[in-house]
């Protein structure tokens, strides 16, 4: 993920946005000069993404909601759901970041993918960080082997939903966001609108019965990468 070329494309668009009056074209001209056309942006509409949550959870589109009384708006959509739920990579892709840091930044984590060439991001935010049956904060929902540089197929178990980060006094839910080609979050509520169900976690052991969760000292990369979070969820 290019997030620098990604800022200065946006802050040079916004730049002769506003010398021109005729932004559409200006557009057109700064994406050719980064090497961007219509034929290697991402078509959100035409990728079949598999939905993060494998059991009930419901979702409306809370894109741009206002978070911290209006100070910031809401970058992704909440998928409400039971603690434990399990979620999945919703395609092939490389785990990008962890953060999984008991007691301080967890559970949150990035995954790669690659549209014909061109590279886009999902986040999941707020997984599990309880003992089964309480809100201690003591364990790691991120499923084992989940770390940066790891590949994962479309429908892997990554994790379960919690209520981890500054959800920690919300609803269990999962925060989910698309990253676009420039390093910008897109609205995700038509992608996970059209996206494909699963009745079971297609790789991995979904069940946490038998204590698949991580303690502390299990997780070798709590911080995986300096990336640096937005304030949500
Ligand atoms: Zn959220």
């Amino acid at each position: 993920m290019n997030g620098a070329r990604g800022f200065r494309f946006i802050a040079l668009l916004s730049l002769l946005g506003t010398l021109s009056a005729c932004g559409g074209s200006v557009e057109g001209m700064v994406a050719e000069s980064y090497g961007i056309t219509d034929a290697t942006r991402i078509r959100w509409d035409l990728l079949d993404l598999i939905f993060p949550v494998v059991g009930p959870a419901r979702f409306e589109n809370d894109w741009h909601a206002e978070r911290d009384g209006g100070a910031r708006l809401h970058e992704g959509n909440d998928l409400l759901a039971k603690k434990l739920v399990p979620v999945v990579a919703v395609a092939d892709g490389t785990v990008s970041w962890v953060r999984a840091k008991v007691g301080g930044e967890c559970c949150y984590l990035g995954i790669t993918h690659d549209s014909q060439g061109v590279p886009y991001e999902s986040r999941y935010m707020h997984l599990n960080n309880d003992t089964p049956g309480t809100d201690d904060g003591k364990v790691i929902g991120i499923a084992k082997g989940i770390k940066k540089g790891v590949h994962v197929q479309a429908g892997q178990l990554i994790g379960w939903v919690g209520d981890s980060g500054n959800a920690e006094h919300t609803v269990p839910h999962l925060h989910f966001e698309l990253i676009d080609e420039f390093g910008n979050p897109i609205n995700p509520y038509l992608v996970l609108e059209r996206a494909r169900h699963l009745d079971r976690v297609l790789v991995g052991e979904a069940t946490t019965s038998d204590n698949k969760l991580l303690t502390a000292e299990e997780q070798d990369d709590p911080i995986s990468s300096a990336i640096q979070l937005p304030a949500d969820r």
